[in-house]
């Protein structure tokens, strides 16, 4: 190890928490190199052994829940009660996946001629490596890691240099759990394009996974062209949010609230454009409105918070720019609008009317807690509005109606459709982008399929 390290703040009040390890290309190969060797072992281990160490990893994690949201908090911001929430979720991906691992079936197909077998086998794919972003520290790792570690795959993770601590925590309970070494390795570091280039280029390597940006995710996508990897993507979205004539309102302001202020508007499934038909226009706002004024802003650490700090400068700056933006081109600021008094990396829950496919809104992703609202008047014109993006990965609408339910549901070009729902994620159910959202599922019968080769065994002579 070099020795070199870099430091973890915390963005509620701008405290250096501690410093971590600063690992580099040597480390990254060093770790390759780990689970390249624990990869054979590990692999020959039956499903139900390696189940047996994920459950307790689960157990650990569950127990340790407390202290895991404390860290999460206070690395990353969003409010103790939502960092709660999100290693529930997260511990969840090893438990399914633990259950998955013994249901990995291969089939015998019908043959053409009766002097032959054709047999399939599902077998791990190799080594993976994983980069995760800051916005959710342990489910987005664990999306990653339990499927792999479940299929028989061996791994080497880099998160967020912003959250880092998460990862390392996991990474502690899953020694104490008993994986061997090798198994699961954590490479933090503050030079993400140099571990990148090692993983990508590594002919070791035979998987990647990456959730982040749509434009690390194309840059990584090509880097792994070169050795011809397997590509997992999670990528960017700019979800339309319809709420139509026919919504029951309670139920469209809940659903819109959950989707747009969950970690203050930075989840890549947040509502980033909110469709208001007309004839309910007046009296949705009017809540919604409320709703929004009502949130609680401030240190996610302390009891009853709903919105915590933005995770930097940049993130404050990009809310800025399109707020301008979009007040220049003629919307209008109807809650909130500016940053929050608590701390420089606050900003207010904020309602911006009057947006229209013209401004920087409609096109990029928000990442913040502020919601910009487009009136229409018909569903034809709704369905075009929202699809009319390079993003497919959430959409949500509102609607008592049957027949339009199906007919939209339908007609969306995303990955991830909720109906009268604002918060959709959860293991059973396939997670993953359309169209520049990205390649591949987490979570899921699915998800396990990412880190599988499937091997055609042909039985001839038989007849
Ligand atoms: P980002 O800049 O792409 O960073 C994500 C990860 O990639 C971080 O670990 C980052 O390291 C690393 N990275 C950055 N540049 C890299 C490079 N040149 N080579 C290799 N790795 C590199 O994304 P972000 O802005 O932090 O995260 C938010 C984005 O993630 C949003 O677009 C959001 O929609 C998306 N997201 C998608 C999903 C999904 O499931 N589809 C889920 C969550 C988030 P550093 O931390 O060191 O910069």
């Amino acid at each position: 190890m070099s020795g070199n390290t870099f430091e973890v703040t915390n963005p509620a009040n701008g405290e250096v928490i501690t410093a971590v390890a600063d690992c580099g290309p040597k480390e990254t190969e060093q770790a390759i190199e780990a689970a390249s060797q624990a990869f054979l072992p590990w692999r020959k281990k039956t499903a139900k052994e390696r189940a047996a160490i994920m459950h307790r990893w689960f157990y650990l994690i569950n127990e340790n829940i407390d202290d895991l949201a404390l860290l999460m908090t206070t690395e990353q911001g969003k409010p103790l009660k939502e960092a709660k929430g999100e290693i529930v979720y997260g511990a969840s991906f090893i438990e399914w996946f633990a259950e998955e691992a013994r249901r990995i079936y291969g089939d015998v197909i019908p043959a053409p001629t009766n002097d032959r077998k054709i047999i399939t086998l599902k077998q791990p794919i190799g080594v993976v490596a994983a980069i995760t972003p800051w916005n959710f520290p342990v489910s987005m790792i664990t999306r990653k890691i339990s499927p792999a570690i479940a299929a028989g795959c061996t791994v080497v993770l880099k998160p967020a240099a912003q959250t880092p601590l998460s990862a390392l925590a996991l990474a502690y309970l899953a020694k104490e759990a008993g994986f061997p070494d090798g198994v699961i390795n954590i490479v933090t570091s503050s030079k993400a394009s140099e571990i990148g280039k090692v993983m990508t280029e590594s002919a070791l390597v035979q998987k990647f996974s990456f959730t982040g940006s749509t434009k690390v995710g194309k840059m990584l996508m090509q880097q792994c062209a070169a050795t011809v990897k397997k590509v997992s993507l999670e990528l960017g979205g700019n979800a339309p949010l319809i709420v139509f004539d026919d919504a029951e309102i309670e139920q469209a302001v809940k659903g819109a609230i959950a989707s747009k202020y969950r970690n203050a508007g930075q989840t890549c499934v947040c509502a980033n454009r909110l469709y208001v038909q007309d004839g309910i226009y007046d009296a949705f706002m009017e809540k919604y409105r409320k709703a929004v004024a009502a949130l609680t802003v401030g240190d996610g650490t302390v009891a009853d918070i709903e919105i915590g700090p933005l995770i930097d400068e940049e993130a404050v700056k990009k809310i800025n720019r399109l707020m301008g933006d979009a007040t220049h081109k003629g919307a209008t600021v109807t809650v909130g609008g500016k940053p929050h008094a608590a701390g420089s990396l606050f900003y207010e829950p904020t309602v911006l009317e009057g947006c229209n496919s013209e401004m920087a809104v409609s096109k990029e992703e928000v990442f913040g807690p502020v919601s910009p609202i487009f009136r229409f008047s018909t569903e034809t014109e709704a369905i075009q509005l929202a699809n009319d993006t390079e993003y497919g990965l959430a959409s949500y609408f509102f609607t008592q109606n049957l027949a339009r339910t199906w007919r939209v549901a339908e007609a969306l070009d995303y990955g991830i459709v909720g109906i009268n729902e604002g918060i959709v994620s959860t293991a059973e159910a396939p997670f993953g982008g359309m169209k520049e959202s990205g390649i591949g599922r987490e979570g899921s019968k699915y998800g396990i399929e990412e880190y599988l080769e499937i091997k055609y065994l042909c039985v001839g002579g038989l007849g």
